[in-house]
This record gives structure tokens, sequence and C-alpha cells, in this order.
């Protein structure tokens, strides 16, 4: 690796090489996880990441004594090849969590995903005979006369009849993405909603008699029993040890670097090169650095990938990309003043001011104190709204909410930490679909670029999904570069994160 210049470093003070054979842009687990797979190809890879510490939204948060992730992130084993990787890098660190989710619905507290027993015995029967009915006759209805859903609420109406959504999507859909779910694509369910088990058992019975389920699909592995995985200090081990490796090869993970441009050969229709900068020097005052590579895998928010490209990317491809929004979401971090708040790992809430409340303690978090624990509450919210500002009020309400739940009262609300990132979830508006294929078809042009994970891919995958696209979209673009480039998406998630 050549050193451009010795006074460019990062927040290590080492010196950042000026070219890199394979380039990463990102340093969430789809980034890391391209690294290592370009390091173990033989690769002097360079990764730039933009904030102090990698890992992006999986990454662990410190204050003070304790972490707090931004929402508990345990890894999932699905990945055969992803999962032995990361255990062989975890070590001792990693440590095994039983999956016990909960939903708070009606009243009552049900295991998560809706377990079909749980949803018989706790059930208003009127209620579970009118959902049943709903749901044979739109199995019926579909297998008559089968339709495209037109947005998110047709999809869930074909999925699981109009009283069951009526009963438990309608509203919470509504309320979490701050519009209705007509104005959602039906590429939502298909690609985020995970799966109602309870309704499998349904629709198992009505196949049994005929009725064969041949409407759209959710997803198809959602949250069931399984063994997660995590580290005493939460989500921040796996980040630190991934790069560990990663620097352990002789490559690079460059922390307060942010990517601003992207550099192109237009006779060759290669990226040459990006330039960044220290976002922590506001305004124009700091410098700009340029890095040349001989690959890119992009992990960064594709719309921002694509304005980086400035007037090499035509107006009308800027502006698709530009309608690729993302809802971002504020985690308070909670350090409260009680040894154990909730007999889960985490409850999902359908109509509080939160949506879902974890307590990682009891996935293996140490916290200091020991006679404390620590919750993270997360909400969906918009930039500058009273939630992502944590104003007075947000904090009342999660406090209230809290108190109204019996989870803790506010005098045990020791420390709140308010983390925030504008790039929680995809929005898949109606049309979005048109957009992100304007941007792949741009994107596909270049030969060694690959733009994928959960920003670049503007997807839903979990931790081990995003590492999975790292490592193909690492594969695909050394084997293509010279070739064709290929725009990576998933196909399929696992669980509604
Ligand atoms: C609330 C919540 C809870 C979740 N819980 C789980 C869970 O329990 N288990 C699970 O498996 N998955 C979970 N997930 C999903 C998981 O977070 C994602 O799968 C994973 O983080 C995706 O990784 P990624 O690298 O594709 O994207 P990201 O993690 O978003 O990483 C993108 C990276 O790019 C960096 N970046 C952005 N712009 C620039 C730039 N201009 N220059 C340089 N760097 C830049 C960012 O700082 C970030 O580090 C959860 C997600 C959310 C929102």
């Amino acid at each position: 690796m050549t050193e451009a210049d010795s006074a460019v470093s990062d927040g290590t003070g080492s010196p950042v090489p000026a070219h890199a054979e394979a380039l990463v842009l990102g340093g969430g687990p789809c980034g890391l996880y391209a690294a290592l797979t370009l390091a173990r190809a033989g690769k002097k890879v360079v990764l730039l990441e933009k904030e102090e510490v990698p890992g992006g939204l999986a990454r662990g948060h410190r204050r003070g004594n304790n972490y707090y992730d931004l929402g508990v992130h345990m890894l999932h084993a699905f990945d055969p090849e992803v999962f032995e990787t990361i255990k062989g890098i975890m070590g001792d660190e990693r440590v095994e969590v039983p999956l016990n989710a909960l939903i708070k619905w009606a009243g009552s507290f049900y295991r998560y995903p809706l377990q079909f027993g749980d949803m018989v015995k706790g059930m208003n029967k009127v209620v579970l005979l009118k959902c049943c009915l709903g749901l044979l006759a739109y199995q019926f209805r579909f297998k008559v006369r089968p339709r495209e859903p037109q947005n998110a609420e047709e999809a869930l109406i074909q999925l699981y009849g109009r009283p069951l959504y009526r009963f438990f999507f309608r509203e919470f859909t509504h309320r979490y993405w701050g519009f209705p779910p007509t104005q959602l694509s039906a590429t939502f369910i298909t690609t985020k909603m995970p799966r109602l088990s309870a309704v499998d058992v349904i629709k198992k019975a009505l196949a049994k008699i005929g009725v064969k389920d041949r409407t759209v699909r959710a997803v198809e592995s959602a949250l069931s029993e399984e063994i997660l995985h995590y580290s005493r200090n939460g989500a921040e081990a796996m980040p630190r040890l991934l790069v560990a490796e990663i620097e352990r090869m002789g490559c690079r993970v460059v922390t307060n670097a942010e990517v601003r441009g992207v550099v192109t050969d237009p006779d060759t229709n290669r990226v040459t090169g990006v330039t960044w900068r220290d976002p922590r020097v506001e305004g124009d005052g700091g410098a700009v650095h340029r890095l040349t590579c001989d690959l890119v895998v992009a992990t960064i928010p594709v719309g921002q990938l694509v304005t980086a490209f400035d007037d090499a990317a035509p107006a009308t491809v800027r502006e698709a990309a530009a309608s690729l929004r993302t809802k971002p979401i504020a985690i308070y971090g909670l350090l409260v003043n009680k040894p154990r708040a909730i007999d889960a790992l985490y409850i999902y809430y359908r109509n509080k001011y939160f949506h879902r409340v974890g307590e990682p303690k009891n996935a293996g978090l140490i916290v200091d104190p020991p006679d404390h624990t620590v919750l993270i509450v997360e909400m969906t919210c918009e930039i500058g709204d009273a939630k992502w500002n944590g104003d007075p009020e947000a904090m009342d309400a999660v406090a209230a909410d809290l108190e109204a739940e019996g989870l803790c009262t506010r005098d045990q609300i020791v420390e709140t930490h308010v983390l925030r990132t504008p790039h929680g979830y995809p929005i898949f508006d109606l049309g979005f679909e048109k957009h992100l294929g304007a941007v792949q078809s741009f994107l596909d042009g270049f030969a060694n670029i690959v733009s994928t994970g959960r920003q670049g891919g503007f997807c839903y995958p979990n931790m081990h999904k995003a590492m999975r696209m790292g490592a193909d979209a690492a594969t695909a673009v050394l084997e293509r570069t010279g070739t064709e480039a290929r725009f990576a998406r998933p196909d399929r998630v696992d669980s509604m994160t």
C-alpha cells in the first residue's frame, strides 16, 4: 500500500493510504464483512467509515461505564458460513441467548411472533372467530380471483384477511411509518413484515381442506424459536473484533472519514477513486483527501452514493436517488435503578409512544452498577421532532408509558441517552421500485463498483444477511472487474428489525 501523505491520518493517528486495491465505503456489518472477504482474497483493502466507531446501526454506544445498542442487536445463526466466521472471530466474547420476545396485544402479552395456541387461549373468542373467518374468506376470494396487490393494505388483507388486518396491522403500521398502509408499496410486506406463525397454522389447516394459499408471501423465516448471539458489551464486540481481524491482515479501517465524492473515468466507465473528509470539521474548513482504487464495494446510503457521483450521474438519476427516503429512528438508552424490568429480551408494543423496549441485561449485557438495568426504547421519528431531539415532552411521554406498563417508575430512570440515525428503515413508499431501478441501472454502468447492504441496497437485511450481501458483493466485484458490475440485493429477510 502506498501512503499519500503522512499528514493525512484518521482518529488513530496512522497514515491513510493513497491507493486501495479494494475500497469499501461504510463500516457497518455489510462493509466490514465485505472488507474481510476482500482481505481474505488477498486484496489490500481500505475501508472508509464516517463515524468515530465502526459498526453502523449495529455499533455499541458507550456512555459512562455502560454500552447501549441502537436497538438491541443480536446475531442470527441462519447463514452457517457467516456464523462460523463470526463465531471464530468473536471467540469467548460471544454469548448465546435463547430468543424470548413478547408482544403486547389487546391488553395481554403473547410470544412474538404470535403462536396459534397462545392466540386461541388469549384472544376473545368472537374476535378470534372473526379473524379466522376473515382469513378463510380471503383465501377463497384470492383463490377464485387472484390479483396483484396495489399497496401494503391490499397485500396485508390478502395475507391475513380484513378483520385481522383491521385488528392488528392497520393502526400499528400507520403509527410506525407516519402514513397509512395504502401509501406503502406491497413490496414492503414481502420484504419487511414478519409472518405471523399463528396465521401459518390456520393456513395449513385451510390447505388440508383444499384452500391453498396462493396470495402474496410475507417474510419466509420470521423470528422463531432460536438461539441468538450477543456479547457482554452488547452489540459492541462484533464490529470491534471484525475490525481487528481486517487490520491483522494488513488492511485499514479508517474512521472519521466521510465519503463526499466519487471520481470516475468516462473512457473506461470505472470508478477510479473517492474524496473524503473528516465530518468533525464543520463547514469548508476541513481538508479534502483523495484515495484512488481499483474496485469498490459501497455500503453507504445509495442516495448519497449517487449524489457523490455529481455530474457523472444524470439529473434524472440524482432525482430518483433523492426520492429514496429512509425513516429516522430515535433510541433512548436508559440506565434504570432496578435489577430487572421485563421478563423477556424485548417487548413489542402496538399503541405506545415507543414500539419496542429491550432489556439487553437479559441477554447477558453487563451493567454498571450491577443492581441496575439498561432499557433500550425504540421509536421511529422525523429529524428534528421531539423524539429525535430528546425534548422534555418526549422524555416525559417515554417515562409515562414505561411507568404505565410497569417497567420502571420515573424516579428509577437514572440516565437517558438519546441515540439516533436518519437511516433507520428504507421507506418503501408507492413507486419506490421505479426510482431504485433507475439508480441500479446507473450504477450497473460502472464495471468496478457494487452498491449493497441495507443502505446501499435499500432493503431490510438483518446482520447475517447484510454480511452475506457484503461477501457476495466482494466476490461479484472481484469476478466481474473488467466485465459488468452488479447491484446486490437479498431476496428476503428474516425478521422484523
Ligand atoms: C432498531 C434496529 C434493531 C435491529 N436489530 C437487529 C438484530 O437484533 N439482529 C440483526 O441481525 N439485525 C438487526 N438490525 C438490522 C441491522 O442493523 C442491519 O442488518 C445492519 O446494520 C446492516 O448493515 P449495513 O452495513 O448494511 O448498514 P449500516 O449498519 O447502516 O452501515 C452503513 C455504514 O455506512 C456508514 N456511512 C454512511 N455514510 C457514509 C459516508 N458518506 N462515508 C463513509 N461512511 C458512511 C455509516 O456510518 C455506517 O457505519 C436492526 C436494525 C434496527 C434499525
